[in-house]
């Protein structure tokens, strides 16, 4: 049997950092993923990118993760949404965020999700309280008095005070444990991949509305963005079927030409968009993480923002409570956990529900709505600089990773 403080089932990118943040706390961690790490960080593995938050990012730097990270992250300096339709312009009552007004450098960061996995295997390697065991599946857990046991499916066993369940979307261990969810399936496909331009973006990202949904361009490294194309659930399979040159044809009639001659690099990627949100996030010696207690829409970028805050609260909590002398995977202290992070999830996911709701539609009413309120944000300057303290994770009770301190 194999002893350690805590178990993480499930090393994506926020169980990875969970591990992380506890170990560079001073215990003793178990990271357990299906995977073996060199194909979650090959190109052909997610062809997405992550926006980050800059709270999160200084949660990064903390970790010791930024530093294998910056080379391949690229600033978000300024945000340009608006409203149209395929061909039509952009509606004149866009909303324009600028990280100049809240006096920064930039509103976040955007990498490639296989870099992002590279740069926490590569912190992951340099930690030495962090034990990470890749490819494994977690297929039980037991509570028993004051341990958790893992039974793991190359047949070992871990034993711990404490199990996190960050295994994602269809959590499997969220199941086994009895939490439920609520949730709902949207009727649309998120549609990923990348461009190439002819001219810089100069660290512009821009969300464009569409009737079948959000149109997002996001600047990567060099002359290149990702997109990420909402498309009705009907629709989308034609649209990836379609041979290169019309599928290029397609992104250009949404993109527009701001950004000169246009080409689709690599593959095309499409994800299902659900919602869920579990009904619980502690057990007693068990917790949840990331996106396997909360799926939300990519509208806004911030699946993984919401997962990493997650991780910070969590490791703060539990660190606290070791430091005390306390029970590291008792239910009154897990359930701290739970009442800093569930309303913040909860207002979030809904909020991107909504806004999916009311600007993936052509009706006309709603259109000039949502149109005079962009125009309305845009012109108040403190209304503005909210959103954007939101978007950058500044907002409320801030876990002390997320300020910047040692954990
Ligand atoms: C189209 C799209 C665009 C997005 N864009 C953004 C964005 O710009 N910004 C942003 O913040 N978020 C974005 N998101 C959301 C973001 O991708 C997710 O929130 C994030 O990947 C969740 O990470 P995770 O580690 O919780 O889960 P996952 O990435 O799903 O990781 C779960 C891990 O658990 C492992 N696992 C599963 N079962 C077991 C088991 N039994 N035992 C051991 N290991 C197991 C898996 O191998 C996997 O590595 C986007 C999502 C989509 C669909």
């Amino acid at each position: 049997m194999n002893q350690s403080d805590a178990i993480v089932c499930g090393g994506g990118m926020v169980g990875l950092t969970l591990g992380l943040a506890l170990a560079k706390g001073g215990l003793q961690v178990a990271v357990v993923d299906s995977l073996p790490p060199a194909k979650t960080v090959a190109p052909e593995f997610d062809g997405r990118v992550s926006a980050f938050a800059y709270a999160n990012v200084r949660m990064l730097q903390v970790l010791g993760v930024w530093p294998h990270l910056a080379p391949d992250a690229q600033p978000i300096r300024e945000i340009l949404v608006s409203d149209g339709a395929v061909g039509r312009p952009a509606a004149p009552f866009s909303l324009h965020f600028d990280a100049q007004d809240v006096g920064a450098d930039s509103l976040g960061h955007i990498a490639e999700n296989r870099h992002i996995r590279a740069a926490l295997h590569a912190a992951i390697a340099e930690e030495k309280n962090l034990t990470l065991v890749a490819p494994a599946d977690v297929q039980s857990l037991t509570v028993d008095g004051a341990h958790v046991r893992a039974r793991l499916s190359d047949g070992s066993e871990f034993q711990a005070a404490l199990a996190v369940a960050a295994d994602g979307r269809d959590s499997k261990l969220r199941k086994a444990m009895g939490i439920g969810v609520i949730g709902w399936s949207y009727p649309q496909i998120g549609i990923v991949a990348t461009v190439r331009h002819a001219k810089p973006h100069n660290d512009v990202a821009y969300e464009h509305f569409l009737p079948s949904g959000p149109f997002a361009i996001l600047p990567m490294t060099g002359n290149r963005s990702s997109l990420v194309w909402t498309e009705a659930k009907d629709k989308a399979p034609a649209m990836l079927a379609l041979d290169a040159k019309p599928f290029e044809a397609e992104v250009t009639a949404r993109f527009g030409a701001h950004l000169g001659k246009t080409e689709v690099e690599g593959a095309r990627w499409s994800y299902p968009l659900n919602f869920h949100l579990a009904r619980d996030y502690v057990k007693p010696r068990f917790a949840l993480a990331g996106d396997c207690a909360h799926g939300i829409h990519p509208i806004a970028g911030q699946g993984l923002n919401l997962g990493l805050k997650d991780v910070a609260a969590l490791a703060e909590v539990v660190l606290d409570a070791a430091r005390l002398g306390q029970d590291i995977g008792a239910l009154d202290v897990l359930k701290r956990y739970e009442r800093w992070r569930r309303f913040d999830s909860f207002t979030l996911a809904a909020s991107t529900d909504a806004l999916n709701r009311l600007f993936s539609n052509d009706i006309a009413p709603l259109r000039q709505l949502r149109d005079l309120g962009l125009g309305v944000v845009d012109a108040i300057g403190p209304l503005r600089r909210l959103f954007m303290r939101h978007a950058g994770g500044d907002i409320g009770k801030l876990p002390r990773l997320l300020k910047g301190d040692p954990v």
